[in-house]
């Protein structure tokens, strides 16, 4: 299966940069998953550095120089990712979308693949290595690529509400919705290039709460877990 993880995940309670404690915690949640025998990819964002789009809007920085330092920034998130793993006494690699030799090895699918199979966790950084992409869309190709079963987006929230639940009380969670909905309704659940791919695919994506403690491996087992968008 493929994570993907926002880097405003990896910030905890910080505005900007990483938590180490949230990091720790997010780590030990992965690791539990891989200890059950599955083979996990995870692609991290970078937002908690740079968004392209924001970093640029003021004209100082060109759009293309402010998504490479996007890119960057998920790098940064992938290395801390990957030592936390690691401490978790389970083994990670990191593989890059754009040539960072010395510090992560080139994204090259087959060898994804064989580090999975071997019980390796894969951190996919810098999204898909071009400029007006984002994370969410790098997730969805990654997912494909490496043949996942199952997209899983951990986020702040337990799953898709009809509305904004932080604007409306009386939004309703799906236990379950249908890409078309998603999509003719704006769920908002991922942006449109990623999610306009997942349901092309008809790839399984499973949004949930990541802060809640064993979510994801409830997921992974089939149990009642935020909601699955699908059909
Ligand atoms: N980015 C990019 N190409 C990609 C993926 C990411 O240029 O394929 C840049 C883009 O500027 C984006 C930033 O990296 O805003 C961080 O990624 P994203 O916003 O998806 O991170 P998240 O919101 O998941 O933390």
């Amino acid at each position: 299966m493929l994570i993907k993880l926002s880097g405003e995940a990896l910030a905890g309670s910080f505005q900007f940069g990483l938590d180490p404690t949230t990091l720790s915690y997010i780590a030990k949640e992965i690791a539990a998953v891989q200890k059950a025998g599955v083979e996990v990819g995870v692609v991290v964002g970078g937002g908690n550095f740079v968004r392209g789009e924001t970093f640029s809007s003021e004209g100082a920085i060109e759009r293309t120089v402010a998504d490479q330092m996007g890119m960057l920034g998920t790098l940064m998130n992938a290395l801390a990712l990957q030592s936390a793993v690691e401490t978790q006494g389970v083994q990670t690699r990191v593989q890059s979308a754009v040539n960072v030799a010395q510090v992560a090895e080139m994204f090259i699918r087959r060898r994804a693949m064989r580090h999975m199979e071997k019980g390796r966790v894969v951190v996919f950084a810098a999204g898909t290595g071009n400029p007006y992409f984002t994370t969410d869309t790098a997730a969805v190709l990654r997912a494909l690529e490496i043949d996942a079963d199952l997209l899983i987006k951990a986020t702040k929230v337990d799953g898709v509400y009809d509305k904004d639940p932080k604007k409306h009380a009386d939004a309703v969670k799906y236990d379950s919705v249908a890409y078309s909905t998603a999509i003719e309704q704006r769920l908002g659940v991922m942006d449109q290039t990623a999610f306009t791919m997942c349901r092309e695919h008809r790839l399984p994506l499973i949004v949930l709460d990541f802060n809640k403690p064993g979510s994801l491996l409830r997921a992974v087992l089939g149990e009642d877990e935020g909601t699955l968008v699908g059909g």
